[in-house]
């Protein structure tokens, strides 16, 4: 059986249960889902939550799907610690979609006047944010010169029956591709899917270069085919086993107030005249389950982190081959703060490392290179070697009116920021040794408790 949204809903109800946690209490799409996402993760817990009753719907949401690196690893058959490398050596092996005939994707063919988005259980995540978004959809679209698709996770706004804004950034290729349609004067066809396995999600983010169709990555990253459909209204494809698709267009003379929206930096990011995309067909399964990220929290800065790691590490492995790992941690947002982990074979390495990472993604500002037996999934561990190991003088470098991101608070004139490289790795050559209690791994504690 294919691999799909429920598939892993089930597979997490069996061998990972504590990784999910239904909720039977009616709840309310105006704040309420995020809010019990919102409160778990003040305790430090972050499962995926799937709310059974929706008040005044019979769509469950599936949310929080993402906030935790032990349920992306899952997701990839794999361990927390393999899950970067799992997820770079499965990126360079494609594995090519195939179309089929038709799918559960389409039980439900809904067009034209009665296409309304109010049917679909939106939530409303954040006080300020401007309307209920959907946070989790995949838009493919096809590059009018090449024919190549495209796929990627775009924010949409609510704006009406038929109508989302869509936030284009700059340096997507979405954009590359939408600027193309409208230099011919045409509107650009899109298929918006909602809802399918976490690795679906995690390969539409993958940081290959244009022209790589994301569907392919997909496939790299679930072991088996993606299975395709074409859509009912427009010349694209979207997986058989999706829950939810939206079919549209988007007008390349229409443009509409987007925003504000809780973003990646816990902040609101502030409204804009952004495009919109005119919906004319929904398709879906006879008893959809839509899935929801909460914006502005850890489901949503793990989700876009881990396709960035990977384009990292393999910038940083041209800078020096002996990088061991390199981590985007939540205490950063998962953006603006990088650590890197390496076995240093000379002095001034680490510097040279973090001039890889600002290369490599200019959402980064801080970068601290530490040894190889520094956990980098710990930020105590980090901060320890910093606490430790750094020389400040010397040790640490700025660079200034450097292109960040517009959405980093401190960023001036739209974009400049001011990065920070830190060499928090230990001289190679005189520095104590760290405290060790032989034994101590193997000991059997239950010995010694009763
Ligand atoms: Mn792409």
């Amino acid at each position: 059986m294919a691999k799909d949204l429920r598939s892993f809903l089930g597979e997490l109800e069996s061998n990972a249960p504590d990784e999910l946690m239904r909720v039977k209490r009616e709840v309310d799409l105006r704040y309420e889902t995020s809010a019990v996402a919102e409160r778990l993760g003040q305790e430090g817990r972050y499962p995926a939550l799937l709310f059974e009753k929706v008040k005044g719907f019979n769509i469950p949401v599936v949310t929080n799907l993402f906030a935790r690196r032990s349920r992306l690893a899952f997701a990839l058959r794999t361990t927390e610690a393999d899950l970067n490398r799992v997820y770079r050596e499965r990126e360079d092996k494609l594995v090519k979609p195939v179309l089929v005939e038709d799918g559960p994707v389409k039980e439900v063919v809904i067009k034209g006047s009665d296409v309304d988005l109010s049917r679909l259980p939106i939530p409303l995540h954040n006080e300020k944010d401007g309307a209920p978004y959907i946070t989790c959809g995949a838009m493919v679209v096809k590059d009018p010169e090449t024919g190549i698709r495209n796929v990627g996770i775009y924010r949409h706004m609510v704006e009406g029956r038929n109508k989302v804004g869509i936030h284009l950034a700059e340096t997507s290729h979405a954009t590359l591709i939408y600027e193309k349609w409208a230099q011919r004067g045409k509107a650009m066809p899109v298929a918006i899917t909602i809802g399918h396995h976490p690795a679906f999600f995690l390969g539409v983010l993958s940081f290959l270069p244009f022209g790589v169709d994301e569907y392919e990555v997909v496939g790299a990253l679930m072991e088996e085919p993606l299975e395709l459909v074409k859509c009912e209204t427009v010349d694209l494809e979207v997986p058989a086993y999706a829950e939810i698709v939206l079919e549209g267009e988007i007008d390349p003379t229409e443009r509409a107030r987007e925003g504000p929206i809780g973003e990646y930096t816990t902040l609101y990011g502030a409204p804009r005249d952004n495009p919109v995309v005119t919906i004319n067909a929904i398709l879906m399964r006879k008893n959809p389950i839509f899935l929801d990220v909460v914006n502005g929290h850890p489901d949503h800065q793990l989700l876009g982190g881990i396709g960035r790691l990977s384009f990292i590490y393999k910038m940083v492995r041209a800078a020096c081959p002996t990088v061991k790992d390199v981590f985007m941690p939540p205490s950063g947002c998962c953006r603006l703060t990088c650590y890197v982990s390496i076995k240093k074979r000379h002095e001034g390495e680490a510097q040279n490392v973090a001039a890889a990472v600002f290369a490599a993604d200019p959402f980064v500002k801080y970068v601290v290179v530490v040894d190889d037996d520094v956990d980098i999934f710990n930020d105590s561990a980090v901060l320890r070697a910093i606490a430790t190991r750094l020389h400040a003088d010397g040790g640490a470098f700025m660079v200034r009116n450097a292109k960040g991101h517009p959405l980093d608070p401190t960023a001036r004139n739209e974009f400049l920021v001011t990065k920070v490289g830190i060499d928090a790795t230990k001289p190679l050559k005189g520095f104590p040794e760290t405290v060790r209690v032989p034994g101590s791994d193997t000991l059997d504690l239950s010995k010694y408790l009763s």
